[in-house]
């Protein structure tokens, strides 16, 4: 069991949505990936524990899980849970997300005047907390790009609260280039031409083979019915007299 303390369950919340929806939404950014010393596991957040015993509850009720009291409020459910249920914050859980939100473009972020010594500092932690959870040496593609979509683009331009989506530009790899539905539209394209091309040329070869096959049955078989004519008609009046 251990205190919460000062950490921020709002923006822990945040902290984690983010983590979960972008941070670990790409190829090769799974939870079980993540390094040890990595903070970024939502499993080692603080509130975990508390926060997945939380459920929907009748008319946008929240009901606790542990002890069946529902709040109509997620505000007064925290305080519920600061106030009865400290014992569910769990020795081996001990990060408070919420002090990443600053690198994280947290929704939640309190509005403060921007300075830029403390954007430095925090693009400093920023470089610092990527290439711990996803070191270059393991994957460089995803290093560099969470570097660039978190790190670079931390700025007073934007700050104050202000959403700013690291994930605007969309991620690709080299293997993304063409999009799953596009490779298959292509495939399918492609085979059609293969099909209509050796059917064309099946047919054009048969064409062939029946003219040069008709030509010298068509040449016999008007002979041979020119000579009938012949033969029928009275030998005198194949001449002129
Ligand atoms: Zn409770």
């Amino acid at each position: 069991m251990r205190s919460s303390g000062h950490c921020d369950r709002s923006a822990s919340r945040a902290a984690t949505t983010e983590i979960e929806s972008n941070v670990l939404s790409l190829d090769g950014a799974h939870v079980d990936q993540l390094p040890e010393n990595c903070p970024l596991n939502p499993h080692k957040g603080m509130y975990h524990y508390q926060e997945s015993n939380q459920r929907p509850g009748r008319q946008k009720t929240v009901k606790c899980a542990f002890c069946g009291k529902s709040f109509k409020s997620q505000f007064y459910m925290d305080r519920h849970m600061d106030l009865k249920h400290e014992d569910k914050l769990l020795s081996n859980a001990t990060v408070c997300l919420a002090d990443y939100c600053d690198v994280l473009h947290c929704q939640s972020q309190t509005p403060v005047a921007c300075r830029e010594e403390d954007i430095k500092h925090s693009q400093l932690r920023c470089r610092a907390l990527f290439d711990r959870c996803f070191p270059i040496d393991a994957d460089k593609r995803l290093h560099d790009f969470y570097l660039h979509h978190y790190c670079d683009t931390l700025s007073c331009r934007g700050a104050g609260g202000e959403k700013r989506s690291p994930f605007s530009q969309p991620y690709s790899s080299p293997a993304d280039d063409a999009a799953p539905g596009g490779r298959i539209v292509l495939i399918s394209v492609l085979v059609v031409f293969l099909i209509v091309y050796y059917a064309a040329m099946l047919y054009s070869r048969r064409e062939t083979a029946t003219r040069r096959d008709l030509r010298p049955l068509r040449n016999t078989r008007q002979a041979g019915l020119w000579s009938s004519i012949l033969r029928m008609l009275p030998r005198g009046q194949n001449h002129h007299d």
